[in-house]
């Protein structure tokens, strides 16, 4: 018997990245961190703090907020801190969105969910041949805009210049820029939020601040549109962000030289990981993620998925048309890009198709 209200029978869940028990895999398929937590973010959690979860957690996160308003320059009232940008995004497709949201159509899969879960209508608009967004397609929009930036899957960036003309040309609407993978060298739309009120910018703990089971995300905006996403969030959940994880990320925020060196060997990773493949034949994009989007012209997506995963490397497949040649890689340490690579080459090796192709 089915007691779910038929209302949301529709609605387009989303399938997160999976995270088999069956052995141990080399992890390359949710763009975690290869590097643990800042060394002191792990020492600001005390026993006492444990005792403390007897007590609820702060509802304004009080100073975690001071602490990200402190490093991108804003007031506290800028900053509202969620339960991961996943929470973030949720509240913002439910305030800002009246009946319609548009996005690009090979994006965050998410946020077909959030839309359904709104009930709004979804616009999702087509990438170009090269798979990136042009900004054109988003000006004088009919309703909100959201724009992850860097992409995802395909890890390509759009300039600030092109996110301001985005913003210009929509001054009566919002439009939010979700920079989950921004640290990893693409350029931050925070200098606008000063100019442009319709700018919501979401950011993550979750990639480049090791924290992804924290469950830390923000929202970056004018006081006026991060009231109106707080009253959101106290009609849902007050106490989203829990003790340990306010305690853990203001400490990841204050760490910055290990923040910086983080994000500095996942770019130099990813960058010598894309030339070895480049080298191997496959058609890799301009990445400034911490993942790569990589197409092989004589496999196909999913059956280099599942060979690799057969040798314990998941990487993750994602549906589509236009996705099938492609995988999406994590960028992890350079001892696992060297073991994922060595896995490639058995594979390539191994199928006589390829390895003629190998020579030609
Ligand atoms: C990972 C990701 C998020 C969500 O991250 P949280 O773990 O919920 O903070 C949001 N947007 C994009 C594009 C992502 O890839």
């Amino acid at each position: 018997m089915d007691f779910s209200a038929p209302k949301f029978s529709g609605l387009a869940v989303y399938t997160p990245g999976e995270q088999p028990k069956d052995k141990r895999y080399l992890k390359l398929n949710t763009n975690e961190s290869p590097f643990p937590l800042s060394p002191r973010a792990q020492e600001a959690l005390k026993r006492d703090d444990l005792a403390d979860l007897r007590l609820y957690s702060d509802p304004e996160s009080t100073e975690l907020t001071a602490a990200l308003a402190a490093h991108y320059g804003l007031c506290s009232d800028q900053v509202l801190v969620t339960n991961g940008s996943d929470e973030a995004l949720a509240f913002a497709f439910l305030i800002f969105c009246q009946n319609k949201v548009r996005y690009p159509a090979i994006s965050y899969g998410f946020y077909r969910s959030f839309a359904s879960l709104a009930r709004i209508e979804a616009c999702e608009v087509e990438l170009k041949e090269d798979f990136s967004i042009d900004p054109a397609d988003y000006f004088d929009s009919d309703c909100p805009v959201v724009i992850a930036n860097p992409n995802a899957p395909t890890g390509l960036a759009l300039p600030r210049c092109a996110i301001e003309e985005i913003l210009r040309r929509n001054p009566g609407q919002i439009v939010v820029i979700d920079e989950a993978y921004v640290d990893f060298g693409a350029e931050s739309a925070v200098p606008l939020i000063a100019r442009y009120p319709n700018l919501v910018v979401v950011g993550t703990f979750s990639k480049s601040r090791s924290l992804a089971g924290g469950r830390i995300g923000f929202a970056l905006s004018s006081k006026d549109n991060i009231d109106a996403l707080k009253r959101i969030k106290y009609s849902f959940n007050p106490y989203n962000v829990n003790r340990m994880s306010a305690i853990v990320a203001k400490a990841a925020v204050e760490d910055d030289a290990y923040f910086r060196a983080c994000c500095a060997a996942v770019a130099a990773t990813r960058e010598r990981t894309k030339t070895a493949l480049i080298e191997r034949g496959f058609g890799v994009t301009d990445s400034k993620a911490n993942f790569l989007f990589a197409a092989h012209p004589a496999i196909d997506g999913e059956t280099l998925y599942l060979e690799l995963k057969k040798r314990g490397v998941l990487v993750r497949f994602l549906k589509g048309e236009r996705l099938r040649p492609y995988v999406r890689v994590s960028v992890g340490s350079d001892a696992d890009m060297e073991r994922f690579l060595a896995e490639v080459d058995a594979i390539t090796a191994s199928c006589p198709c390829l390895s003629a192709q190998n020579h030609v």
